[in-house]
């Protein structure tokens, strides 16, 4: 018994890292998986060594760039399609259209090509043409439009409105403020957090777009335990640091490089979240963070998850050692390649000298 209980720690199941065999795996991976959607959500959680070493703490991220869309908006791309279907808003060969930041778009364009959708999405042009050309290859209709504010008509949630109305069979998601979004991490995020962790959790923080993540992942934390710290991490530029500190819609300085969040009102999602607090990130602390995850712990990520984890040690450190703070690693650095791994590009946003010189050297010009 002792030799095949000695084999079974390398025995963890690929997808929730828990130990088969001791603990039940829950994770849906030991099965054959429901098409592309049975593959959304169960992501590995990860213990990041460097940054828990040095605050004394355990730093958790859940690998959301490991779902098969390649972000953690699969999970609401999934919740706002299957809602749509429950609510009889969209029938067979029928049309989603969405505004997005590009990844909800990309989790809604896989879904819709597995269940025979057409998806068109509306975008800000500000966002990273990897993301556009990528829709565009998995056979979206994507439409960049101006970037222009929400209480601007032309702003790109107005604009997907608008077209899917003058349609027929066809649905507009509304990720923002359709509390399906938020619904997915009550019922996914929070539940696998709570889980791989067995509840030894003191804070989780995430930055925030359309909010589901966080007010999802808050709203379940906080019915297994009420003092799970919430704190929203925002970036430079935002409004959610001022309404979470002092209850104005208030801009913090400047604006931000991260794509994906930062919001200028309280969405839907967000309205009534249990929320501790919030924490404003630079963008020259989120580039840097995302250059050590890189080459200090392996993982080739977007800003938004370099501006998670910096959160997180910002956290981790104000509650001392030996906590637990959680958050995850939103999406992929290939779709930012241009951008966030060009020596111009961030040199054109002064942001060259927030890397570390020792890892200049991987830059493309
Ligand atoms: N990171 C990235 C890269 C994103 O695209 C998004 C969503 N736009 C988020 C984080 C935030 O997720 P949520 O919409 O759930 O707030």
């Amino acid at each position: 018994l002792r030799v095949a209980l000695a084999q079974f720690p390398q025995q963890v199941c690929r997808k929730c890292v828990t130990r088969v065999g001791f603990i039940k795996c829950y994770s849906t991976s030991n099965s054959i998986l429901d098409g592309f959607y049975g593959t959304v959500g169960n992501t590995p959680m990860i213990k990041l060594n460097g940054v828990s070493k040095e605050t004394g703490c355990d730093i958790l991220v859940k690998a959301e760039f490991m779902n098969p869309g390649g972000s953690v908006k699969d999970r609401a791309a999934l919740y706002l399609l299957k809602d749509a279907q429950e609510k009889n808003l969209i029938k067979d060969g029928g049309t989603v259209v969405e505004g997005t930041a590009g990844n909800t778009g990309i989790g809604l364009a896989h879904i819709c090509n597995a269940l025979g959708y057409k998806c068109i999405i509306y975008m800000p042009n500000t966002q990273s043409k990897e993301k556009i050309e990528l829709l565009s290859v998995l056979g979206a209709d994507v439409r960049p439009v101006p970037a222009v504010p929400f209480d601007n008509p032309d702003n790109y949630n107005h604009q997907a409105r608008r077209y899917a109305e003058s349609l027929t069979n066809a649905v507009w998601t509304n990720q923002f403020d359709n509390t399906a979004n938020r619904r997915a991490h009550i019922e996914t995020t929070g539940p696998e957090i709570w889980r791989q962790t067995g509840g030894k959790v003191d804070a989780v923080t995430f930055g925030t777009g359309t909010g589901g993540t966080m007010s999802g992942v808050a709203t379940y934390l906080k019915t297994k335990n009420q003092n799970i710290k919430t704190i929203v991490a925002d970036p430079q530029g935002s409004v959610l640091y001022h309404w979470y500190t002092n209850g104005r819609i208030e801009r913090s300085d400047g604006s931000s490089i991260t794509e994906g969040i930062g919001q200028g009102r309280v969405t839907a999602n967000m309205q009534g979240a249990p929320i501790d607090g919030a924490i404003c990130v630079q963008d020259t602390d989120a580039v840097e963070m995302t250059f050590r995850l890189l080459h200090e712990e392996g993982f080739y990520l977007g800003a938004s998850s370099g501006l998670n984890v910096a959160a997180a040690v910002q956290i981790a450190r104000d509650l001392g050692p030996g906590h637990t703070v959680v958050t995850c690693l939103c999406d992929t650095g290939q779709r930012y390649f241009t951008r966030l791994y060009s020596k111009s590009w961030l040199d054109g946003k002064g942001l060259l000298e927030a890397i570390p010189e020792k890892y200049r050297h991987s830059l493309i010009e």
